[in-house]
């Protein structure tokens, strides 16, 4: 495959593409698209592994949030082993992070915050770089991050404001833009704000589409498109841009 795009955060292994996940998987190699799978739950993360088979496929493996909210440490640190027994199968961990927005108990969100800190130290470790959730948790991702991450860090899907992005850059973090910059002005305004080398583009499939319906990673280039257009630049030169910022993240091939 000749690779062209990369899409940085997708989940490839959830059940709503279990019709035709093999067809979009071969249609994405066709067109040159590396699809990076995130997953963040005990079933989900063995489930992504299997997705290996595609050529075309790497993975990062994680605990969501919302998870992290809720586990027992027994089950908490069981999965964190869990990510490190299979570190050589892995291009990242994520996806891990906050979330404030489902997550409103003030006990429940320290404890997020600390096992956060806990899988960042796991991250430093290995080596790996962090693919990261920050819903309705911006500043104190990015305050925890900053403090922490030796490794390189992709803010997945930013929603905060364009001050802390910018805050964000300054300290070397990337940012991963889906395809809902179409329709989100809020994006838009990040990708205006931000050096087009801090951004990456990714799917969160099945969500985050240019429109409501389910998302893949075959609309990778109309994110590129609509970067390019924001940007003020050609489609190519940003497409060969944002490859570039990819391999500083991740070693896509070894
Ligand atoms: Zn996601």
């Amino acid at each position: 495959m000749k690779l062209k795009y990369v899409d940085v955060h997708a989940h490839m292994n959830e059940d709503i593409f279990n019709k035709d996940r093999d067809k979009i998987l071969k249609e994405c190699e066709n067109k040159g698209i590396l699809v990076i799978n995130c997953s963040g739950e005990p079933k989900a993360n063995r489930d992504s592994l299997k997705l290996l088979k595609y050529p075309n496929v790497r993975i990062c493996l994680g605990i969501y949030p919302i998870q992290t909210a809720e586990m027992k440490d027994s089950e908490f640190f069981k999965e964190l082993n869990f990510i490190e027994e299979n570190k050589d199968k892995i291009v990242g961990i994520g996806e891990v992070g906050l979330d404030f927005y489902w997550i409103k108990d003030e006990t429940k969100r320290y404890l997020q915050m600390e096992r956060f800190k806990e899988i960042i130290w796991l991250a430093n470790k290995l080596r790996l770089p962090l693919n990261v959730h920050s819903r309705d948790a911006e500043k104190q991702t990015i305050a925890i991050l900053s403090k922490m991450a030796h490794v390189p860090v992709v803010l997945h899907a930013f929603n905060g404001d364009v001050k802390l992005a910018k805050f964000g850059a300054s300290q070397g973090f990337y940012f991963s833009i889906p395809p809902s910059i179409v329709r989100s002005k809020r994006k838009q305004e990040i990708v205006k704000a931000l050096p087009i080398e801090r951004i990456l583009t990714e799917t969160d499939s099945p969500y985050l589409g240019p429109t409501r319906e389910r998302n893949d990673p075959r609309n990778i280039p109309l994110v590129i498109e609509k970067i390019a257009e924001i940007k003020q630049i050609e489609i190519e030169e940003a497409r060969k841009q944002i490859l570039k910022n990819v391999g500083n993240v991740f070693l896509l091939f070894n």
